[in-house]
């Protein structure tokens, strides 16, 4: 792949560190991880200690204040490490969940719950979806209602959240909530800090997946669930537009983890391919494959082209909800495609569960559906055009 213009010496070191850590810490060890069904909190912990889990943040709470093209090498080489499970957890950790805090997070809040986030002490997990509400945001039916008695000033909480990844075993919860049930829908929602033993929270259940597998997910309960007043995160009603806001964020690494996993998908059946023989040649001698590869090159070329564009742009802060929407459309269908081909030119050893690619598969598939379905995601395009 080629070295994008935007990458400055730092960018570059900052990659090979992070590459070469995930190479000998993470590859090795994942496929346990994918039977345990999580990542283990030490390498989440060590992730922290050299500084991968706050990239953004003002270092006066453990972050490193770099910019956003470093979120989007963190994600992209998460991505190359062929286990979209362990990629996951921690981009939610870092660029979906702890941004809630990050950007509307109090003084008090930030000094609270921002340095363990930092240093992985504390996971995060982000909880808006519900049964019934996923891509229409507005619609979430969880409740917040405020109460002040003798025992002080708290919000009572009350419904359900679906699919929350590092719902199982998360310590901190940004969870969205109505509190204005009467107002416009996106215009009564507000978000809430919820830790991990609060009474009146419970994970319902760990959900089963196709892929993902190291990455915990879960369908949490609220049962009149009492939270202090303090733990309100940002202006009340306002939720909504903090949500769409963080939504960027999210975009734009799941688009750099789909790239990174469609580059190595990419690398793994090229060198597959030269090695394997059918008909008195290699696969690689077939023009009918090395064109198809040559072309899905070309095409996370030009996805990776519009990642670190979007990351830029951001950095530079400038608006690029357009070109974020872009590269979660565009990334999240791209890499199923490349991963489909990979697996085709893999044979019957890209349907085994030994193969880094049949993983692979399964594992891109919801990067078309999670934080904005491709068809979402063309109607904010579109809306811009
Ligand atoms: C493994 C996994 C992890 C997740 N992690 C989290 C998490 O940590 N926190 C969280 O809050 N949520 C999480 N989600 C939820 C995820 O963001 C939603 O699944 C997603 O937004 C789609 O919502 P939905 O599943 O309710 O589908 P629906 O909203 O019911 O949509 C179903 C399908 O309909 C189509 N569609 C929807 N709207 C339109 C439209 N306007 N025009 C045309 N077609 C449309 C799309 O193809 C879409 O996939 C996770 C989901 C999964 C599967």
């Amino acid at each position: 792949m080629n070295e994008p213009i935007y990458f400055t010496e730092e960018h570059r070191q900052f990659r090979d560190n992070l590459r070469r850590f995930f190479e000998q810490e993470v590859v090795p060890k994942a496929h346990a991880w994918e039977e345990a069904g999580m990542v283990p909190r030490e390498v989440l912990r060590q992730l922290g200690g050299l500084g991968y889990l706050g990239i953004r943040y003002p270092e006066k709470y453990g972050g490193a204040e770099l910019d956003t093209v470093y979120s989007a090498i963190l994600a992209e080489e998460l991505g190359r490490t062929t286990f979209g499970g362990f990629a996951v957890t921690v981009t939610v950790h870092t660029d979906m969940a702890s941004p809630h805090l990050a950007n509307f997070g109090s003084p008090e809040q930030l000094e609270r719950w921002l340095p363990p986030i930092n240093r992985g002490e504390k996971v995060c997990a982000v909880a808006v979806t519900e049964p019934d509400a996923g891509s229409d945001v507005a619609s979430i039916r969880a409740r917040a209602l405020r109460e002040r008695s003798g025992d002080g000033d708290h919000w009572v909480i009350n419904g359900s959240k679906m699919f929350i990844t590092n719902g199982v075993h998360a310590d901190v919860y940004f969870v969205g909530a109505k509190t204005d049930p009467g107002a416009k829908g996106s215009r009564g929602i507000s978000i809430f800090v919820v830790e991990k033993g609060t009474p009146g929270f419970r994970v319902g259940r760990a959900l089963k997946k196709s892929g993902w597998l190291c990455s915990d997910t879960a369908e949490l309960v609220f049962e009149d669930c009492r939270v202090p007043a303090a733990h309100l995160l940002g202006q009340e009603n306002k939720g909504f537009y903090q949500i769409m806001r963080n939504f960027q964020n999210e975009r734009m690494v799941i688009g750099a983890a789909a790239m990174g996993e469609a580059a190595r998908a990419i690398e793994l059946t090229v060198a597959y391919v030269r090695d394997r023989k059918a008909f008195g040649a290699t696969l690689w001698d077939k023009q009918a494959i090395r064109q198809r590869l040559a072309m899905r090159a070309a095409q996370v070329e030009a996805g990776r082209a519009l990642v670190y564009h979007a990351a830029w742009l951001d950095a530079q802060g400038k608006d690029c909800v357009k070109e974020v929407s872009m590269v979660k459309a565009l990334c999240g269908e791209l890499v199923n495609q490349v991963l489909y081909d990979c697996q085709q030119f893999h044979g019957g050893f890209g349907y085994i569960r030994e193969s880094a690619i049949e993983r692979m598969v399964r594992d891109a598939r919801v990067e078309a559906i999670g934080g904005g379905a491709t068809e979402v995601m063309l109607e904010e395009i579109a809306k811009r055009m």
